[in-house]
């Protein structure tokens, strides 16, 4: 029943237009459409679900399909419900319409990222259901909340609680990355992701006289280390077959400091954001910059916003079963896959830290890359194929 403008639409198009329309948008989500709507399509596979609170307004939203060895570890299928505000005036039509046009692209803020997904397993479990097939393992398809701002109130707390770890995962699929060309990427692991910022303080004075010491200086000294780090990676970058998400990326975001032109100030502070390549030693890297701060000169502070830790990714070797199952699957559908390292932060990071394997993974390919962006959209057929590659590939995770 795949279709264009005039025929029947597939039951799992129409359903994944129906959450697109649901605006869960930063800032200040109200959750309880999603909630609404997920609990409807858990009736709808009679399918047993819970809604986990670890924050007023935050809900984590779980459905269960028991398997027959319930003793054995679990697979999670997760997805996140929010998704990132939108410049309205610069999409063709309403972020949070659907509108399919007539080569079935839909377009809604979310559409990439990653409410296809969402419902996608959901659709995929349906079929399964339709087949009246039953796995050994139990499947949990999760939906969590502000993925987008951290998860603080999310995944992050999620898998701290007891709740989580009732759930006895295995192994999990989470988001990934559309692809350009023919070929898919699954995602092993994160870099670590720091912010950080460094306050410069000197002597102050007037704007005609040449002080020793001042903030300006060291603010100087200090940007130079950062962009000459920032320098090296991107030869690596450059010169090599990386990835982005292979090497250490460095941005220098935020100065902040000053109050009139003719006036020198007492204080500048810098902030960069930097995203560690799994290979880098974390202790290591934070004394080099705290070297690099004395150097500097008196009264030149590190300090963090966000200091994430080595999180160690996940193993593709034959030892991981559900990778040879996810392997085989893929070769046996004919699929090209990359695996690469995931260049930003997804929730992934917070399951893997547990120790419990992870790969994300959006079955999208042959598409321009809009997470983010204007315009976001998927096309329909995309979207049903992408459909098949979770059928195939969750039954195989569920049969390990
Ligand atoms: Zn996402």
């Amino acid at each position: 029943m795949i279709s264009s403008n005039n025929c029947i639409e597939h039951e799992a198009v129409t359903n994944f237009r129906e959450y697109l329309r649901i605006p869960s948008v930063h800032p200040n989500i109200d959750y309880s459409k999603c909630v609404e709507f997920i609990l409807r399509q858990a009736q709808s596979l009679s399918l047993p679900s819970n809604v986990y609170y670890m924050a007023p307004g935050k809900p984590i939203v779980i459905i269960t399909w028991t398997g027959q060895k319930p003793e054995l570890p679990s697979i999670l299928l997760n997805s996140h419900m929010d998704v990132v505000p939108v410049y309205p005036d610069k999409w063709t039509y309403k972020p949070f319409s659907a509108h399919k046009d007539i080569n079935g692209d839909i377009y809604a803020r979310g559409a990439q990222d990653m409410k296809c997904i969402g419902i996608q397993y959901l659709e995929a479990i349906r079929k399964y259901r339709r087949e009246k097939l039953v796995f050994n393992r139990t499947i949990h398809v999760s939906f969590v909340p502000d993925e987008e701002i951290g998860g603080f109130f999310g995944m992050r707390i999620f898998v701290k609680s007891p709740e989580f770890l009732a759930l006895n995962v295995g192994f999990a699929l989470d988001e990934g990355m559309p692809s350009t060309d023919n070929s898919f990427t699954l995602f092993y692991g994160e870099r670590t992701c720091w912010h950080l910022f460094i306050k410069c303080m000197g002597t102050p004075g007037h704007g005609s006289l040449l002080h020793d010491n001042t903030a300006g200086e060291k603010l100087r000294y200090i940007i130079d280390k950062f962009m000459d780090w920032r320098d090296c990676e991107k030869l690596r970058l450059k010169n090599s077959d990386l990835g982005p998400g292979d090497v250490t990326s460095v941005n220098l975001t935020i100065i902040e400091g000053g109050c009139q032109i003719n006036v020198v100030p007492p204080e500048f502070t810098v902030y960069f954001d930097v995203r560690l390549a799994v290979e880098v030693n974390c202790d290591i890297m934070e004394n080099v910059i705290k070297q690099w701060c004395k150097e500097a000169g008196e009264g030149v502070i590190l300090e963090f916003t966000e200091k994430g830790c080595h999180v160690e990714p996940t193993k593709l070797n034959d030892e991981n079963l559900y990778w040879v199952a996810l392997k085989n699957q893929f070769d046996k559908m004919n699929l090209k896959f990359k695996k690469s390292i995931f260049p930003g932060s997804t929730d992934s990071i917070f399951i893997r830290e547990l120790g419990i394997p992870a790969i994300g993974f959006s079955p999208i390919n042959n598409t321009p890359i809009r997470l983010h962006d204007h315009n976001e959209f998927l096309n329909e057929v995309t979207f049903l194929k992408g459909l098949d590659i979770y059928y195939n590939l969750i039954k195989s995770l569920a049969l390990v």
